[in-house]
């Protein structure tokens, strides 16, 4: 069983396809070696043979920032969504009816266990771009200390993800409702500022011609190509052609470019400025419903 109550309505599948670009520097906490922050990066092999290393925007560490974007989202009542349903980091509430766990699963330790339905995926840098490490004046926890050697700074070195670094990443849904979905939706959009750990932070939705390369899937059964990008690429142009070709990819589907349905729904498909509206639909259905809801 899986402990999920039976769904007021149908259940679907959802995906987003994205790529998004370091607006900046970026600095993902990794390893902290002997006065050196580290950033994550991951090792891979190319079909030829070839060993590379590239920056990496961990799949876990989007799934915090989501969370807590939803956690801290501001409800009516002048508290925050966390407070108001008393569902914390790392206390989550677990309960099958909190909008932030019904699909990011809950753990109460050794006691009760809620299966999330959301899953993130990607995150390997396009560019062959190793972090950049830079000396930094002082470091952030010597400043709360109570400490009188903080009055003259202790130079430190951290590494950083260069700007322009572009990330193809993916989040998946199984079995969620269309109400359920609104919450991912709006931690989706809501993230994208606050993505990296300390400052600076913040992503952007990757445009090309000006139009974001974003892909949004509602389905019961699974159709076209699926706008993933290897790992293996290193190329901007070719990985940005992928996406782009993989994203209209839907045999016997009918639509324009911007809208692709099959089977009588069985299959949608939103691309581009039209996915990016849908997810903000679900974003503000969300806020109307959770976070303005008089409880
Ligand atoms: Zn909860």
């Amino acid at each position: 069983m899986s402990g999920l109550p039976q769904a007021n309505g149908q259940r679907y599948h959802f995906d987003i396809y994205a790529i998004l670009e370091g607006s900046q520097e970026l600095y993902f906490g990794h390893e902290v070696m002997i006065n050196v922050n580290m950033v994550e990066t991951v090792r891979l092999v190319l079909p030829n043979g070839e060993g590379i290393e590239k920056c990496y925007l961990s799949p876990t560490k989007r799934r915090g920032i989501e969370r807590r974007c939803l956690l801290w989202a501001p409800c009516s009542n002048g508290k925050m969504l966390g407070e108001k349903l008393n569902c914390h980091i790392p206390k989550t509430c677990t309960k099958p009816e909190c909008p932030v766990c019904a699909v990011y699963g809950g753990l109460i330790t050794g006691r009760q266990t809620l299966i999330g339905r959301l899953t993130h995926g990607g995150g390997v840098a396009i560019q062959q771009l190793l972090p950049e490490e830079k000396q930094r004046a002082m470091h952030p926890s010597a400043i709360l200390n109570d400490d009188p050697s903080t009055n003259s700074p202790t130079p430190f070195k951290r590494q950083y993800n260069e700007p322009g670094l572009l990330y193809p990443i993916y989040n998946h849904c199984l079995s969620v409702t269309e109400d359920e979905f609104q919450a991912v939706a709006y931690a989706f959009l809501d993230s994208l500022a606050r993505i990296g750990s300390g400052n600076p932070k913040g992503a952007s939705l990757y445009e090309m011609d000006n139009t974001p390369l974003l892909v949004v899937d509602k389905y019961l059964v699974p159709h076209g190509a699926r706008p993933v990008i290897s790992p293996g690429e290193t190329s901007v142009e070719r990985a940005l052609q992928i996406f782009q070709d993989k994203a209209r990819r839907v045999n016997g589907g009918t639509g324009n470019g911007e809208y692709i349905t099959i089977s009588n729904g069985n299959f949608e498909r939103w691309i581009g400025w039209s996915a990016y509206q849908r997810l903000q639909a679900w974003a503000d259905a969300f806020v109307n419903r959770v976070l303005k809801a008089n409880d």
